[in-house]
């Protein structure tokens, strides 16, 4: 809950890391005195689309490199400050996360194997020569956020909250080097399903020119360095009518990789799925291990490794290849019904989603909203 005015001045510590060696680290709490009405906020709840709405409140925690994290905060959510002479403005030094806060039928709120986040996103924070943020305290964020804005976690069917912990470089300096000085914040947004009716699959444009991220690269990272380069060929595929795009290896042009946010799975008419299997220039998606766990739990063969797209083509057309799907937090699950570019279109446009995408995308909605028995222990409580 949110701390009442009178408590704030109390608590003077500011998570020094020195004083807290176990797991809690102490938060100071700035309640927003003006935040959205109830109405407004029920308003968006109803329709929360995706990323285009915020909650109350947001986490601030700053470093430097001989303080180390300190002064860790809620507080109302506001604008940022920057110099124009960030470093985060000119070499783009940050990285971020993605998650969600689902609320469960009893009222209770949880998120999805953030442990895994935390883990990569001190991966990312490292290959951008960021400093890495302790795991706990990583986890402890969200649940300081998700606590004060617990309104903001709609409970409609496949709706959350979404949290979005970002890491910048906000040291005043136009010379090319690590910062020495960085902040980290958390933001929630609510977020609606992605399909509001029914799961169709979606065409998907190939980049057959330009990549996204190259051996040594930062493609493992989720870095925001890599989205930037990802826009171009989106405009391409909006141009196209296709929501997203698919990249390719840098070296061949041939070899899936991934989307520009989402990992691909193919699935064989034995049931089998095929996956790209990680590389430096593939991010490693906390759905992608998932549905691999899912799916070996249920006794089908994964295959991580190489598939070109002369396999999709031919694999499709001899019906060995039987659905293609892409996945990732935001959308979860999206099936795909068309890969095209300039030069070819493979599958068809009419494609249903088919059955392995549908079963698997349940069993991972069951597990997150708390329909199902959570026996892989992915789900962790915040509220
Ligand atoms: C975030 C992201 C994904 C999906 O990862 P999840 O952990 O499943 O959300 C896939 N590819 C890229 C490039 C990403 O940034």
């Amino acid at each position: 809950m949110q701390h009442p005015l009178g408590t704030f001045l109390s608590v003077l510590a500011n998570c020094p890391l020195f004083m807290h060696p176990s797991t809690s680290f102490q938060f100071l709490h700035t309640q927003n005195t003006q935040p959205t009405d109830q109405p407004t906020r029920e308003a968006i709840l109803a329709n929360p689309g995706f990323g285009r709405h915020y909650s109350d409140h947001m986490v601030s925690i700053a470093w430097e490199t001989d303080k180390a994290w300190h002064a860790c905060g809620v507080s109302p959510y506001a604008p940022l400050v920057l110099d124009p002479a960030s470093l985060v403005l000119h070499y783009a030094q940050a990285v971020f996360e993605g998650l969600k806060a689902y609320r469960h039928a009893d009222g209770s709120i949880w998120t999805f194997r953030p442990r895994v986040n935390a883990q990569r996103f001190s991966r990312s924070a490292e290959r951008l020569g960021l400093p890495e943020l302790p795991e706990d305290l990583f986890i402890q964020s969200l649940r300081e956020l998700v606590q004060a804005d617990q309104a903001w976690v709609p409970n409609a069917a496949e709706s959350s909250l979404y949290l979005r912990p970002f890491m910048i470089a906000n040291e005043n300096s136009l010379s090319v080097r690590g910062a020495d000085k960085v902040a980290y914040y958390v933001i929630g947004s609510p977020a609606g399903p992605y399909f509001s009716s029914g799961v169709t699959p979606v065409p998907i444009w190939v980049s057959t020119e330009r990549t996204r991220a190259a051996r040594g690269g930062t493609g493992y990272a989720k870095c925001a360095g890599n989205y930037a380069g990802s826009l171009a060929p989106l405009k391409e595929a909006r141009k196209n009518g296709c929501p997203q795009v698919l990249f390719l290896d840098s070296e061949h042009g041939e070899y899936l990789e991934e989307l520009g946010g989402m990992n691909i799975f193919i699935v064989q008419k034995d049931g089998s799925l095929i996956t790209p299997a990680l590389s430096d220039s593939i991010l490693p998606g906390v759905t992608r291990a998932s549905i691999i766990e899912l799916a070996h739990a249920e006794g089908r063969e994964v295959q991580e490794r190489a598939i070109g797209l002369t396999e999709v083509r031919e694999g499709l057309a001899s019906k060995q290849i039987t659905e293609i799907f892409a996945c990732g937090t935001a959308a979860l699950i999206f099936p795909i019904s068309v890969l095209k570019s300039e030069h070819f279109a493979y599958g068809n446009e009419s494609n249903f989603a088919g059955p392995v995408t549908l079963v698997l995308r349940k069993q991972l909605i069951d597990i997150q909203y708390g329909f199902a028995p959570d026996a892989h222990n992915w789900m962790v409580r915040l509220v």
